[in-house]
């Protein structure tokens, strides 16, 4: 029997997952290998620093959803990936081979990976635990000028209130929000504004910069460490896949969401791709498994941003169109609990 192994519970997998619960294809022997039996949802993330939500809230009970879909749970922490020998080595020793092999293992932020005063953003269960313990008057440094370190930025004021120390976004780039539309950089600016956070553009953060004793990177996201212990040629760090998100270099591999390189156009890392990726990916799984003709993936131009601002509050944001208001936080929770009740 065919044995096609998932590498990661990142949302492509998880939704893929979900999906053979509805279609189970029993003639493939399905696996997956997660570092934990829940995957986080990282468009809820704002809302639990905030306070808004649980942090169960946020949680894909991905272990369970493999149970319900026959799919073999191992957990684990991926180490190495043996592409020619097609087998994928875990921390503890074990070494698990497949037949097809798709990952979506995510990325996390590049700077903190060599600056260790800086608490990741990722991975999210980590940066949860570790968000108990910060002192809200000893103020916080945030790394990074897209969504990520506005919505924690942002957040954390709403979190800390009244007792809050100083909070400065920090980002090398010359604007905030880089690829949004010029009202909603303004509409960021001003709520940050608002709120007393400082912004510091153009400010490259490096050994000798002077942070704060609390300083979380938001900055962008580099490839995952367990990538590099690979065979496989990569692309600024990521697995660089074609048009049916295959691996061209070894086929019977296949990469979705955030640890990808898609070469037909490099995409932004953003979860909205990974989601649209689940059906083609599960497609073309089946199809390699199967012999049979893969699918292409067209990643849509333009996306729908909805950017939570500290309390029920958000901006909207695509291509031109810049909205913001306490209806667009409703609208962002009633997408995000939708999202999150697919998976009951
Ligand atoms: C605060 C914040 C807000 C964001 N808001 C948005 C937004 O509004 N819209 C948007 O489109 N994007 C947003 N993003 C980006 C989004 O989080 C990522 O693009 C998305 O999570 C990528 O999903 P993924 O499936 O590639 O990986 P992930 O969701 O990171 O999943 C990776 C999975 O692999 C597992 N894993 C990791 N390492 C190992 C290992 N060694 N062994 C085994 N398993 C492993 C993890 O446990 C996890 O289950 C936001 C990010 C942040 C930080």
């Amino acid at each position: 029997m065919m044995h096609i192994l998932l590498a990661g519970g990142g949302h492509a997998h998880a939704l893929l997952i979900r999906e053979l619960i509805q279609n189970p294809q029993p003639h493939i022997r399905w696996s997956c290998i997660s570092d934990h039996n829940h995957s986080p949802y990282s468009g809820m993330l704002p809302g639990v620093i905030a306070g808004h939500y649980q942090t169960a809230e946020l949680m894909i009970p991905l272990q369970a959803l493999c149970e319900r879909a026959n799919v073999e749970f191992m957990h684990g922490s991926i180490t190495a990936i043996n592409a020619g020998e097609k087998n994928v080595q875990l921390s503890d020793g074990r070494n698990i081979t497949f037949d097809v092999l798709s990952l979506a293992l995510g990325a996390s932020p590049l700077l903190s990976r060599s600056d260790k005063r800086l608490l990741p953003v990722k991975p999210l269960p980590d940066f949860l635990h570790a968000l108990e313990n910060l002192t809200p008057h000893a103020g916080a440094d945030i790394i990074g000028g897209g969504i990520a370190s506005v919505e924690v930025a942002l957040a954390l004021a709403f979190r800390w209130g009244k007792n809050a120390g100083k909070i400065r976004l920090i980002s090398r780039n010359h604007a905030l929000l880089p690829g949004h539309n010029a009202r909603v950089q303004k509409m960021a600016r001003q709520t940050l504004q608002n709120v007393g956070i400082e912004l510091l553009l153009n400010t490259p953060v490096n050994a000798d910069f002077n942070l704060q004793a609390q300083a979380i990177d938001c900055s962008a996201a580099a490839g995952h460490a367990a990538l590099q212990n690979s065979d496989l040629t990569l692309e600024q760090g990521f697995i660089p896949v074609n048009d049916f998100l295959q691996n061209p270099q070894f086929p019977r591999i296949f990469a979705a969401g955030d640890n990808a390189h898609f070469l037909s156009r490099p995409l932004a890392k953003a979860g909205v791709y990974a989601v649209r990726e689940a059906p083609i990916l599960l497609h073309n799984l089946l199809a390699t498994a199967q012999g049979k003709k893969l699918r292409p993936y067209q990643p849509q131009r333009y996306f729908l941003t909805l950017i939570a601002c500290g309390g029920k509050n958000a901006i909207a944001s695509r291509s031109w169109f810049a909205a913001s208001g306490a209806w667009v936080w409703k609208w962002k929770n009633k997408i995000d609990q939708g999202f999150m009740r697919s998976f009951d």
